[in-house]
């Protein structure tokens, strides 16, 4: 494809889906969040902190985390195959390493806090849209934690560096695609996977896109944590 002056969807380059975030959306959990990045919605349960079963899997110094990511099968246009697989078992891997460097859990010895995100619809950067709604999910939850954590995908396409790219940018020929985690204070990246070539200062070009995006989120995130607690106190 030649240059891509003007994107698909019509949005600026550094502009991202419009964002949507909630807790408090699954009554049985112990935490809960919807966060929506256009037509990507992810939706995350935490269960826990609880006593690890089996006991030969429990750490006496620390809690641990268990994320559990998965697309259901009407999430995409043809229908996903139901049941784990490769893609997701990485994907619940990065989610909890993305999350990890914010969480307090050596007060819980032996215990584990499992969180489950489910993608109900998928429209490229399932994952940071997972990792923004499981980072929620945890602080509406209680469990301890030093900062949230905000995710957004950036990457290049057609010679434009850009943020949050949908599915029809990630189908280009050309596209690269990198998601990023980070914390909301430092903004200290926790993951950044990165598939593709890309010239250094294309990829710090694309970190500086994604250390804003992750700051507007970060706002959004804390208004959906703050507005469920504005909802308690009127109750
Ligand atoms: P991410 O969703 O984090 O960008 P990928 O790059 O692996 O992760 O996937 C890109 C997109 O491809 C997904 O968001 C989804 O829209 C689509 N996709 C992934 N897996 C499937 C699948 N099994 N069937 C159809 N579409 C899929």
């Amino acid at each position: 494809m030649a240059g891509y002056d003007k994107r698909f969807s019509g949005r600026k380059f550094d502009e991202m889906r419009e964002i949507e975030a909630k807790v408090g959306v699954i009554k049985r959990a112990d935490g809960s969040a919807l966060f929506r990045m256009g037509d990507t919605i992810a939706i995350a349960a935490v269960y826990g902190p609880r006593e690890l079963h089996p006991r030969f899997l429990q750490n006496p110094e620390t809690g641990i985390l268990r994320c559990n990511y998965d697309m259901t099968s009407f999430s995409v246009p043809e229908r996903k195959r139901p049941g784990p697989n490769r893609r997701g078992v990485e994907i619940s891997l990065v989610t909890e390493k993305a999350l990890l460097p914010v969480l307090e859990l050596k007060q819980f010895p032996n215990a584990v806090v499992d969180v489950f995100v489910e993608i109900v619809q998928a429209n490229a950067g399932t994952r940071c849209a997972g990792i923004s709604a499981a980072a929620l999910a945890l602080a509406h939850a209680g469990i301890p934690m030093k900062d949230l954590v905000s995710a957004v995908s950036v990457g290049k396409v057609s010679g434009k560096v850009l943020i949050d790219l949908d599915k029809e940018e990630e189908d280009v020929d050309d596209a690269t695609d990198i998601p990023i985690a980070m914390t909301g204070r430092k903004q200290e990246i926790t993951l950044l996977q990165l598939d593709g070539n890309l010239a250094k200062k294309d990829l710090m070009e694309a970190i500086k896109l994604a250390k804003q995006g992750c700051e507007k989120i970060n706002k959004i995130q804390q208004k959906a944590l703050k507005d469920a607690y504005k909802s308690v106190k009127n109750e």
